[in-house]
């Protein structure tokens, strides 16, 4: 029977493919070792069941893209993890990360964590990212609040994780699926350990999805673009865009830039719009390097 699924890990001459909500231990078919085919995880196989829990990859389809760190395949979402507090939230970090996410093509879903740390009780520096299109959630993962919400996001697809250290990753994984028992808090051997090691990223399981055991996006840089391309990355920016006097406005110092008034009107948050113009001499600087 051939069953379609996803490469979890590679190991030692095995493959570890998940399908119908298993495990698989597969061999390559000839044409496969003979190719010395590149597998990485999150690749979408076909498998032919043998017996027990052995099959063979017959399969390989085309991959819709994938991230170099962590190399993985087929990502269809990346979690941004933050803390509400302790440490207080990066709204910087966010911003970038929302940046590097986008360039990449993948689609974000934030989460903040440490819900039951927060102290304010205004949340619109939060809730702001859903007025820009994102998916936000709030958990506690100390309480275990907001966590079906999460699962359910989570369900049937790959993930990566994103998120400066300490934001609670790995609590969040250990809260998604108990069995995984990933340590954290400041110890070395934890999710992450993979940026300093040569060991290879494997997919794991948690609540019925499939997440990287190593986060990505965890530059600080920008990926390389032109500078015209930054403000796509910043979707609010849309509508007042259209209204500035030159098409090619970056919205710095040109006259008659219909954004730059929108946030000195106090009509447009200028946190982002801040964030935007440290972001564009970035890109600049880099772009005069090559
Ligand atoms: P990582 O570095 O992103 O994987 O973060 P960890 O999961 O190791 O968490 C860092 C620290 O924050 C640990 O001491 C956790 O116990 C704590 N922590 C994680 N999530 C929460 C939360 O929702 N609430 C509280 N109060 N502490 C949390
Ligand atoms: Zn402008």
């Amino acid at each position: 029977m051939l069953l379609k699924g996803t490469l979890l890990k590679g190991y030692s001459g095995f493959y570890y493919v998940y399908s119908e909500d298993r495990v698989w231990e597969c061999s390559l078919r000839g044409r496969f070792r003979v190719k010395k085919q590149d597998f990485i995880p999150g690749d979408k196989v076909m498998i032919l069941s043998d017996r027990g829990i052995k099959a063979t990859i017959e399969e390989v389809l085309a991959r819709e893209n994938s991230l170099i760190r962590p190399n993985i395949a087929n990502v269809d979402q990346a979690l941004l993890v933050l803390a509400m507090s302790t440490p207080d939230t990066d709204f910087n970090l966010l911003d970038r990360l929302l940046v590097q996410v986008a360039h990449a093509g993948i689609e974000p879903v934030i989460v903040f964590t440490k819900y039951d740390l927060a102290r304010e009780s205004d949340l619109s520096p939060y809730e702001y990212y859903r007025t820009i299109g994102c998916r936000v959630f709030y958990v506690s993962n100390i309480l275990a609040q907001g966590m079906e919400e999460v699962r359910e996001i989570v369900r049937g697809r790959v993930s990566v994780l994103a998120g400066p250290s300490g934001a609670g990753k790995s609590s969040l994984l250990n809260s998604l699926e108990p069995s995984l028992k990933l340590k954290t808090g400041s110890v070395s051997d934890k999710l992450g350990r993979g940026k300093h090691t040569t060991r290879h990223v494997e997919l794991l399981e948690a609540a019925k999805g499939l997440i990287a055991d190593t986060p990505g996006f965890s530059s600080l840089y920008l990926p390389p673009m032109r500078k015209e391309q930054l403000q796509e990355y910043f979707p609010e920016f849309g509508p007042y865009r259209k209204e500035c006097r030159f098409k090619d406005c970056l919205h710095v110092k040109e006259p008659g830039c219909a954004l730059r008034e929108a946030v000195q009107g106090g009509e447009m948050t200028g946190l982002r719009y801040e964030h935007y113009r440290q972001f564009l001499e970035e890109v600049k600087a880099a772009e005069n390097k090559y």
